[in-house]
């Protein structure tokens, strides 16, 4: 990258913490969040086929000028391992990692995509969703009559999502439940445990539709599930959901998240540093945000505790 780049780069970043500081020192009369640590596993970016605000590169810069630990980025309809990995070689101090959702992008539950992820150079492929946008639940519950993509049948798991558990097992992946109907959700944690998957989350459970009795089933399943801040953030959730929730199952069952990426939000580490503040004013301690937003999902990426 060449030295004008690399100078516009800093000024944009040192730009953007400053707006933050006003605004935050404006409303709250109280120092910034600290986002040291912290590890998004909902990391949106470009190049995508959908509005985003930041690439890549771009994004992981900003995550790590905010303290960051480790980020994962998403893709609804291509693999970031690669991506991830080209990442990784442009950006200090920060662990960017990638994964693959099983969309019909990528040919549904296509355990040979997951084969391929698990193996390409840079090893930073780490988890693998089960469909979103063309899940069976997303499509039906939507009305849509598109096509989509099953994962159970008659109530039974598909030989093809057994065999990608197997390789989830194989490679020491972790399985993100994508857009599944919680029913489907708990018809999976055991088969995939029975398999050998070692980590478990399940994708912004609330948005999924779960009920409290059902989140607490996820978690004596030892999955963990996903609150993430675009719910609250355009006005589906309120803290409060999230709030009675920890404070019914414990923050050990939730992990913290963004969502964000997409073109007109603010980015991930302005946003996140939106959620710790909603957080924090609703009554929940540094020691659950500690557990939610640093603990949990590192554990999920299989890093050491932080
Ligand atoms: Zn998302």
């Amino acid at each position: 990258m060449g030295g004008m780049k690399r100078i516009a780069v800093l000024l944009v970043v040192a730009a953007g913490v400053a707006a933050v500081g006003v605004a935050g020192w404006a409303e709250s009369q109280e120092p910034e969040i600290s986002l040291e640590g912290v590890v998004d596993l909902h990391f949106h970016t470009g190049p995508d086929s959908r509005p985003r605000s930041v690439d890549d590169i771009e994004a992981s810069r900003l995550a790590a000028a905010a303290g960051m630990r480790a980020i994962l980025l998403k893709n609804h309809f291509t693999m970031t391992a690669d991506r991830a990995a080209i990442a990784m070689g442009q950006v200090d101090g920060l662990e960017i990692f990638g994964g693959l959702v099983l969309n019909r992008a990528v040919g549904g539950i296509n355990p040979e995509a997951v084969r391929q992820m698990a193996t390409f150079s840079g090893g930073r492929g780490k988890v693998v969703w089960l469909p979103t946008f063309d899940s069976e639940y997303a499509a039906t519950s939507s009305g849509s009559d598109g096509p989509y993509v099953s994962i159970l049948e008659d109530g039974e798991p598909l030989p093809a999502v057994l065999e990608v558990f197997e390789l989830l097992a194989e490679h020491d992946l972790t399985l993100a439940m994508g857009h599944s109907a919680p029913g489907e959700v708990l018809r999976l944690i055991p088969e995939a445990k029975r398999l050998g998957v070692q980590r478990i989350l399940v994708t912004h459970v609330f948005s999924q539709g779960a009920t409290l009795e059902q989140m607490r089933e996820m978690a004596e399943g030892d999955a963990i599930m996903e609150i993430d801040w675009l719910a609250v953030y355009g006005g589906g959730r309120s803290i409060d959901d999230y709030v009675s929730a920890i404070r019914a199952l414990g923050a050990e069952a939730f992990f913290m998240s963004s969502d964000l990426g997409q073109a007109g939000n603010p980015v991930h580490a302005d946003g996140l540093r939106a959620y710790v503040r909603a957080m924090l004013d609703a009554g929940i301690t540094e020691a659950e945000i500690d557990i939610m937003a640093r603990r949990n999902p590192a554990r999920l990426l299989g890093l050491d505790p932080w």
